[in-house]
């Protein structure tokens, strides 16, 4: 991992966590699967709840299954015999009735010594109503009475693996927190004082050491603070990608006569959406400035994007430069090859094709001549087009389709096959603002949160499982009126036997309740072959039903399919389920999505099925996932490449983004960057934008 400079106060924070006392290298390599490797790492793992053993009932008022705390007198042992396998009891009690402390595999003289008989102790943990009798088993705690300040009354917890224990971690984040130096203040007093924000080291402090469940909530003033040190910290590492970026390579400007993109509306069967128009109008506006372009186009699938980049590519093309257009498989490329020219052919212009070696034959030595030489203007390729015998008379544009399918390198790359140039991404996983803001804060966003008019809307229904046979009776109607559906079965874990074998039970059972019809099963788990066929026979319309697992979210497209189920909706993200709706509406008729779960479901999932039927907007969508997931559980964060933080919530910290996007700017330009950014970023930002940084 690359660390930027790292200033010699926080050394201490970055030994290895062995340096703590009470760390071996056994528990070393266990912290590093869950919290790190560093001290910094054990201070940044924080507690998720909170053990309160204020309560001290009597012991006949016990609550079945709470902690609590009691002041007892031991009566008497019940050592089971050696050899006999049974716990060994505690009988205690004092004014307010008895109970039994079980202990399993228990140490002879160590329950002794432990619990003398006759003597006082404390004790809290668990208690259990078992048989009328009060029991706790293996209580957390046993002290003397004059030992009681050594029991916390209210105690932390965090998240822990197998090995690690809460004990060991507890002395290992006391060790850490002794370790915190004294570092200067970063943030503004202003900030801090409306904020009620405590310094670095108290916050740390505080936050490992929550007094009530008021505490745990990202908006305590502790957690807000470190929350916002992280997120600033991101905010700064990205000003200095976008810095770097506009101090090596100066923009160009692309005047443009507006003679091609002009024939190219004229041609156009259909009017431009306002989303495509804006779009089309920010993108210009950065080829005509002499900054260079580093724009993000957002829009689901069949929101337009193809023709927003087309337009861009000829406004270069009319400047007298050449685009490309990088796209992640030969199909796509194909695709998209197939569909500029079928819009350029009525104004005389024309794209080529670039794929692999060896895929072209012949062409591809044109290809790569009339690039060279400028005769080719506009190029279609995979990532052929980054390989080095790829040269370019004058390339202005390079836009990058399904960008999180390349990584930030080979955008730069391709950006280097030319002086200057504008690069355009696209991306069809709508990134909820937020997000957008912390993963691409060197990309300039346009959206298209917009569907081209006439598309009809889909009509979305949440039905209980109980009214199966009412669907499968309207899926019958509906096949017998000759439409096409998709039947989907949750597949969570590529490999979850069960999952398979629902889907093929559901498969069997619709088979036998649709006998005028063909069904067709395709899932993750069958051999190759056979699920490409299934797919084909629906495809071609010899199979009118399509049961399936997630495998159709990649690249089915069958307009003519105008009905999905999804079974088990509640076990499903919003975005996957955003993806697959997106199968149907795809075509001339009306289109229904049926959700159908499994009572009873959490409010979350109530929340996500309703947010589902109320909108078809990708963007709302991607916001009400990232509200009820949390980011750390985003879906389309692996895919979009989203960084993950570890103190702050984009859900909850929405806020704080924005102050610490204004904050970062703020501190770049008055300096105040230079003197913390190396703090900063060796403090919160090692995992995410410092990597992102060194990859660029
Ligand atoms: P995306 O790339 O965003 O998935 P496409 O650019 O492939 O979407 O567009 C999907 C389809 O919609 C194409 O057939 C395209 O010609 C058509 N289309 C694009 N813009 C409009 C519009 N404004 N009105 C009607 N149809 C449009
Ligand atoms: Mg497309």
């Amino acid at each position: 991992m690359v660390h930027p400079k790292r200033p010699q106060e926080l050394f201490q924070l970055f030994a290895a966590t062995t340096s703590l006392p009470g760390v071996g290298a056994k528990l070393a390599a266990i912290l590093e699967k869950r919290v790190g490797s560093y001290v910094i790492d054990v201070l940044r793992h924080l507690p998720i709840a909170i053990i309160d053993r204020s309560q001290k009932p009597p012991l006949d008022a016990v609550i079945d299954g709470a902690i609590a705390t009691f002041d007892i007198i031991v009566v008497k042992h019940d050592k089971p015999p050696r050899g006999v396998r049974r716990p060994w009891r505690v009988f205690c009690q004092n004014d307010t009735g008895s109970i039994e402390l079980v202990f399993f595999h228990a140490r002879d003289d160590y329950i002794q010594r432990l619990l003398p008989v006759g003597e006082r102790r404390i004790i809290s943990g668990r208690t259990e109503i078992f048989n009328n009798r009060v029991q706790m088993a293996h209580p957390d705690y046993v002290v003397k009475p004059d030992e009681m300040a050594s029991m916390p009354e209210i105690e932390p917890v965090y998240p822990l693996t197998a090995g690690l224990t809460p004990k060991v971690l507890r002395r290992a984040i006391t060790a850490a927190l002794a370790t915190i130096p004294t570092l200067p203040e970063w943030i503004p007093p202003s900030i801090m004082a409306t904020n009620n924000w405590p310094d670095f080291a108290s916050a740390m402090r505080t936050v490992h050491a929550p007094q009530n469940e008021a505490d745990l909530l990202p908006n305590n003033p502790a957690r807000a603070r470190l929350a916002f040190d992280e997120l600033l910290a991101n905010q700064i590492a990205l000003n200095m990608v976008r810095q770097q970026a506009a101090d090596t390579v100066p923009g160009r400007i692309f005047a443009g006569t507006g003679t091609l993109t002009r024939a190219l509306m004229d041609n156009l069967p259909f009017a431009l959406t306002k989303a495509q128009t804006n779009a089309i109008a920010e993108i210009k506006s950065d080829q005509e400035s002499g900054k260079r372009m580093l724009r993000m186009l957002q829009g689901d699938v069949g929101s337009g994007k193809t023709l927003v980049a087309l337009a861009a590519m000829l406004h270069v093309v009319e400047s007298g430069a050449q685009a490309a257009l990088l796209v992640p498989t030969e199909v796509l490329a194909r695709q998209h090859y197939q569909s500029l020219n079928k819009m350029l052919a009525p104004i005389g212009k024309s794209a080529s094709l670039l794929l692999g070696q060896g895929r072209t034959g012949s062409g591809r030595k044109d290809t790569l001549s009339g690039l060279a030489d400028g005769t080719i203007d506009i190029v279609v390729g995979t990532h052929a087009l980054l390989s080095e015998n790829v040269a370019f008379a004058d390339l202005g544009l390079a836009v990058v389709d399904e960008q999180h399918r390349f990584g930030v390198r080979q955008r730069l790359i391709l950006g280097q096959k030319g002086n200057g140039v504008d690069v355009l991404v696209m991306t069809a996983t709508p990134i909820p603002r937020s997000l957008a803001m912390t993963a691409y804060g060197d990309l300039e966003q346009s959206r298209l949160n917009e569907k081209p008019a006439g598309r009809l809307a889909i009509d979305t229904r949440v039905m209980p499982n109980d009214r199966l046979d009412q669907v499968i009776d309207g899926i019958r109607r509906a096949l017998d009126a000759g439409k096409r559906a998709y039947w989907i079965c949750p597949l969570v874990e590529e490999s979850d036997k069960l999952d398979i074998a629902a889907a093929e039970d559901r498969f069997a059972s619709l088979v036998r309740a649709l006998p005028a019809h063909k069904v067709a099963l395709a899932h993750g788990k069958m051999k190759a072959p056979e699920r490409d066929e299934a797919m084909q026979a629906f495809r071609d319309g010899s199979a009118q039903l399509l049961v399936a697992t997630t495998v159709v979210e990649v690249g089915v497209d069958v307009p003519e399919a105008s009905i999905m189920i999804i079974e088990h909706a509640e076990r499903f993200g919003l975005a996957q389920l955003h993806q697959l709706r997106g199968r149907v509406g795809r075509g001339a008729d009306k289109s229904s999505c049926i959700l159908v779960y499994a009572p009873p479901i959490s409010d979350t999932s109530k929340t996500r099925l309703t947010v589902m039927r109320d909108t078809e907007d990708g963007f709302v969508i991607a916001e009400e996932d990232l509200k009820l997931r949390g980011p750390g559980e985003f879906l389309g964060q692996r895919q979009s490449g989203v960084p993950e933080f570890i103190l702050a919530d984009l859900g909850a910290h929405a806020d704080l983004l924005s102050l610490a996007r204004t904050e970062a700017r703020r501190m770049a330009t008055d300096g105040t960057a230079l003197t913390y950014s190396d703090m900063l970023l060796s403090l919160f930002e090692r995992d995410s934008a410092v990597r992102y940084l060194a990859a660029g």
